[in-house]
């Protein structure tokens, strides 16, 4: 069958590939644009895409033998699962295999915000660092904080392991509650989003980006925040108002913001690049060779089941197309 990968992704999964199928590659380290998907979909029956993919109703129009999306990544939100499972398109997608380093992230851009990594970096680096002082450079202490979690899936619940070893209080709002003994394991507390907010010293958010969740954060949210609190988003950048979260930075609403992803990436907005009390990253919460590795491999072990009829090991609409077929 015909394929199209569009992630540059190491000979040894091309080839698992390619040796059942033909693959047509867009070998580079940058987004395929919308042209070139747009043609290239024609007559295939496979995708192996990116989330800076767009697989909406316009493309799967063009998509006339597409039988699997198989996306590079555990968030969707660049898919619409439901006109693909009408179509009878299996979509799969990465979840797990990326939960440890987007963690690691996360307490990274903690850490970093709190104690004013990249400030006292810069401060290092332009010759002002002329000694130690006693006042210099002063943050805010990470250990016996609070760390409000907003979603406590994978990736919440591996925040709060590292956050438990910091010494940080965690308390969380998600939409589906721990059985207790889940929450005493993980040392965590409940508390709706309204308690979260007001409680906090640091608010991270790890919830998908869905119609639920899109502006989940915005001008009320940070009214309810601590002004010494600081946010922390490295789950998709559309679940923040990011003009109320600059607003709320300015004006000192709130101490600061840790971000990896944004609103209109890869767009920033313009006051978060002036600003001194943010830390932005270019959405690299899974960005290590470990875990770009075992997210071909899954992304390459689904799209090879789902071409085979077979149900893949993470398929976001296995039952809703089967059932649908039957
Ligand atoms: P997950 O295991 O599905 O966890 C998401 C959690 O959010 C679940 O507990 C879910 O509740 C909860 N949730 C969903 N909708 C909600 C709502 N409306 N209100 C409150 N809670 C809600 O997903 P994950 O693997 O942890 O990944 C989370 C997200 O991180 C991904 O969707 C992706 O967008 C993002 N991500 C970003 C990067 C990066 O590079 N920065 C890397 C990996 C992932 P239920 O238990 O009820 O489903």
């Amino acid at each position: 069958m015909d394929v199209l990968v569009t992630v540059p992704l190491p000979e040894k999964l091309l080839s698992r590939i390619e040796r059942h199928h033909t693959v047509t590659l867009h070998n580079e380290d940058s987004p395929i644009s919308r042209g070139a998907l747009e043609t290239l979909i024609q007559g295939k029956a496979g995708l192996l895409c990116t989330i800076t993919d767009k697989v909406d109703g316009e493309l799967l129009q063009r998509a006339d033998q597409l039988r699997v999306v198989a996306n590079y990544g555990v968030g969707y939100d660049n898919i619409d699962v439901e006109a693909c499972t009408a179509k009878g398109i299996l979509v799969t997608n990465t979840p797990g295999v990326l939960t440890e380093a987007t963690a690691d992230l996360t307490m990274a851009l903690i850490l970093a915000v709190a104690r004013r990594l990249l400030e006292g970096d810069q401060m290092v680096r332009q010759g002002r660092f002329k000694a130690w002082t006693p006042f210099g450079f002063l943050g805010r202490e990470v250990s016996g904080k609070t760390l409000g979690i907003i979603g406590l899936g994978r990736i919440g619940r591996a925040v709060a392991k590292r956050a438990n070893a910091f010494s940080m209080k965690v308390i969380y709002y998600s939409r589906t509650r721990l059985p207790g003994d889940q929450e005493h394991a993980l040392q965590v507390d409940y508390t709706d989003l309204e308690g979260l907010l007001k409680e906090s010293d640091f608010v991270s958010i790890h919830v998908p980006l869905t119609d639920g969740t899109r502006h989940m954060i915005g001008r009320e949210e940070f009214s309810l925040m601590k002004r010494t609190a600081y946010l922390i988003n490295t789950s998709r950048g559309a679940v923040v108002d990011e003009e109320a979260l600059a607003e709320a930075l300015k004006s000192g609403r709130i101490a600061g913001a840790g971000l990896d992803v944004y609103e209109h990436e890869p767009k920033v907005h313009e006051a978060l690049l002036e600003m001194k009390n943010t830390v932005l990253l270019p959405h690299i919460g899974s960005a290590t060779v470990e875990t770009r590795t075992r997210m071909g491999e899954l992304a390459v072990e689904n799209l090879l089941a789902g071409l085979d009829n077979k149900r893949p090991p993470t398929c976001l609409n296995w039952d809703a197309v089967k059932a649908k077929v039957a």
